[in-house]
């Protein structure tokens, strides 16, 4: 696995510090009497993958909708691909607050946003910065991974099991075509059969909403552009991954990926996906702690602790009734559930002597 490698591809330091400076964080005055903490970064992982043999450049978003979860569970296992043709550059989880929170947009939704997005706005950092490596990058294709609800072949109101396209066509792009192929090819392999939505996106109103999302800014900017969509209501988390794989093997085909391991990842799902309860470190007063189960700690007046997770996994430590969007702040008595992405393992107990 190759993880934010600099020989073939990196967002120029420069550009990636460029927004960070709008990652969420509180201004901390010192408050006499309470306790400190600070929670790891949220900052945007990618992973950038390539074969021996040179192919096209696909660029794989997910989680943009935090209650998406086979989508970004999908995403984050790719990063285990053994891949001998072609690139992935592969974001597993656009927009982390919304996964831990397991809300389609913890700030609103995400996915309106690529037209405009204020700076005062939690998500700006991850807008602007998923824009950029888009740009950097130069993807041969985005593909944006989401659950839909339902099933649009039963309902034509759900988006659930389905491809979207903006337009049939879009400058050069034959969007229609490449969905077809993709849909039916697939559909041999899935119970739930897909369907092709395309919200004319450009050339009506009918979707109006959809000229604020990902994709069309990527057709804007000439970069080919789908969604794929399992459905939320699939049984399980490892049908809806499923899904996906299905869906993405035949965009693999079109855009010259080749993955040693995909079928295994779809026969042995089990073998990539992590069940074990997450640990974490807390360091309270320079002291260093690793917990790996519930745990109650009664601290003194002005203690300052810091929260080490593994945040590229999706572990973090979640404080309960605090604006999720919050790094640093002070408190007397709080509850903290250690989760990784929407599961909760356990919880911590904090409070003052
Ligand atoms: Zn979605």
């Amino acid at each position: 696995m190759i993880y934010n490698n600099e020989k073939r591809f990196f967002l120029k330091r420069r550009d990636f510090l460029k927004f960070s400076a709008f990652l969420a964080s509180t201004p901390v005055f010192a408050r006499k009497g309470k306790i400190n903490i600070k929670l790891p970064s949220k900052k945007l992982t990618y992973y950038h993958l390539y074969g021996k043999k040179k192919g096209k450049k696909v660029l794989i978003i997910g989680g943009i909708h935090g209650n998406e979860v086979g989508a970004y569970k999908c995403a984050s296992m790719l990063k285990e691909s053994e891949i001998e043709k072609g690139e992935l550059l592969i974001i597993p989880r656009s927009n982390f607050t919304s996964i831990l929170a397991n809300l389609r947009g913890y700030n609103g939704d995400m996915n309106r946003k690529f037209e405009y997005v204020s700076k005062k706005d939690p998500d700006f950092y991850y807008v602007e910065t998923l824009k950029e490596l888009i740009l950097c990058y130069k993807p041969d294709v985005v593909i944006s991974m989401h659950d839909g609800f339902g099933f649009n072949i039963e309902n034509a109101k759900a988006w659930g099991q389905s491809i979207v396209i903006d337009e049939l066509n879009y400058k050069s792009f034959n969007l229609y075509q490449k969905a077809l192929f993709v849909k039916n090819n697939a559909n041999k392999f899935l119970q739930k059969k897909l369907s092709i939505i395309n919200t004319k996106t450009f050339s009506s109103d009918i979707h109006k909403e959809q000229k604020k999302a990902l994709t069309a800014w990527c057709l804007r900017h000439n970069i080919e552009s789908y969604c794929i969509e399992a459905s939320k209501q699939l049984p399980t988390l490892e049908s809806k991954i499923y899904t996906h794989l299905v869906m993405l093997r035949e965009f693999f085909k079109l855009f010259e990926i080749e993955i040693k391991n995909i079928e295994d990842m779809m026969k042995n799902m089990k073998k990539y996906l992590n069940f074990t309860p997450p640990s974490l470190i807390l360091k309270i007063n320079g002291v260093k702690y690793k917990i790996s189960d519930s745990k109650n700690f009664v601290l003194n007046d002005g203690s300052f602790i810091e929260v080490f997770s593994d945040v590229e996994n999706g572990e973090y430590l979640l404080p309960l009734g605090v604006n999720l969007n919050w790094r640093s702040f002070y408190f007397s008595n709080l509850t903290f559930e250690v989760k990784r992405d929407f599961e909760r393992f356990y919880l911590i107990n904090i409070k003052r002597a």
